[in-house]
């Protein structure tokens, strides 16, 4: 039998660094040496190794992704891995599981400990990765897997895996809905398929999402927040360059009570997603009363973004405006998260 076709796309990050003169680690290898360190990928798939960054995933823009995602749809491949750093992989695995369209498994994996270190994971996720990517089960459900990334022998949806710890080993998870497959020993154990619908809608509303960036605020909101940051995007008349907001709210989506009528007014001005900064899990409705619960503040016309982590309604948002859909569009697309 022949072996799957892999094709892997190296951007960058703790992954393909490579330690200076001084020890200090810089960006540095391509695809060809994160494959060539991983003999054991040649027994396992044929690799078309492709490198189309060094930058680490802090730097990365949306141009790249969308860039990154009509070169995976052209991709004749039976499977796509993105190697990249792990700053942002929670945010691009989600872009790309809104772009590309799965016919093939598409895996984004990357390393939390660089090549320097005893016990680096680059090799080993890697390696992972393709036999995620070679696997029966995933290969046969790639369109209802969407997107996934691999990390620690565990399978993620891209839409709900989240960077939970700067440094560890284990600093990937999916709090609302766990992996969907675990690697034991060489093999796939599958666990679950995701529910997909609320990402199918917002794909077909997004078509190919070809316009140009559309900045998008992140508001986190804390303890006594005094909200300047609001007013001073009021008080320009090009919203100091945002073109969308997400509040990253308090709990169930709640805002400090002298936030009222800034963040009324923010959302008559441009297109203002609410998200619980709680990061997991979809906000209240109709529970609380008063002038900055969630009742109020959806009267006010801001965006639901249900269950959608901050981050991700962030690069939901951006796509949605790229597309120049309009804000009741929009807030369909959200609603549909919950
Ligand atoms: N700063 C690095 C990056 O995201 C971290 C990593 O790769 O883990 O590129």
């Amino acid at each position: 039998m022949s072996r799957p076709r892999i094709h892997v796309l190296a951007l960058g990050g703790t992954i393909a660094t490579k330690p200076d003169a001084s020890g200090v680690m810089q960006m540095g290898a391509g695809a060809d040496d994160l494959v060539k360190a991983v003999p054991l990928l040649a027994t396992l798939a044929d690799i078309e190794a492709e490198t189309v960054s060094r930058v680490g995933s802090h730097s990365l823009s949306f141009d790249q992704i969308h860039a990154l995602a009509a070169k995976i749809a052209s991709s004749k491949a039976d499977g796509v891995i993105v190697t990249q750093g792990t700053d942002t992989l929670e945010e691009t695995g989600f872009l790309l599981d809104l772009l590309v369209e799965c016919d093939v498994p598409v895996i984004v994996t990357a390393a939390m400990r660089n090549p320097a270190l005893t016990s680096a994971d680059g090799p080993g996720n890697l390696l992972a990765a393709v036999r995620v990517a070679c696997d029966p089960w995933i290969r046969a459900h790639a369109r209802a897997l969407g997107v996934m990334a691999v990390m620690l022998d565990e399978v993620y949806a891209a839409a709900d895996v989240v960077k939970a710890h700067p440094t560890r080993l284990n600093g990937f998870a999916a709090p609302q809905t766990g992996p969907l497959a675990a690697l034991v020993e060489d093999r796939v154990v599958p666990l679950s398929l995701p529910v997909r619908d609320a990402i199918e809608a917002a794909r077909r509303r997004l078509g190919k999402a070809a316009g140009g960036a559309q900045p998008v605020a992140l508001l986190w909101m804390g303890l006594d927040e005094p909200g300047h940051l609001i007013e001073a995007m009021l008080g320009t008349p090009d919203r100091l360059g945002y073109r969308g907001a997400v509040v990253g709210a308090m709990g169930g989506g709640h805002v400090p009570e002298r936030l009222a009528d800034l963040v009324g007014r923010l959302a008559a001005a441009l297109p203002t997603v609410v998200s619980s900064r709680a990061g997991s899990g979809a906000m209240l409705r109709h529970t609380y009363g008063g002038p900055t619960s969630e009742i109020a503040l959806r009267k006010l016309g801001l965006i639901w973004g249900g269950r959608l982590h901050p981050l991700k309604a962030r690069v939901l948002l951006e796509t949605c405006l790229r597309a120049g859909l309009s804000r009741d569009t929009i807030a369909e697309v959200f609603d549909a998260f919950g």
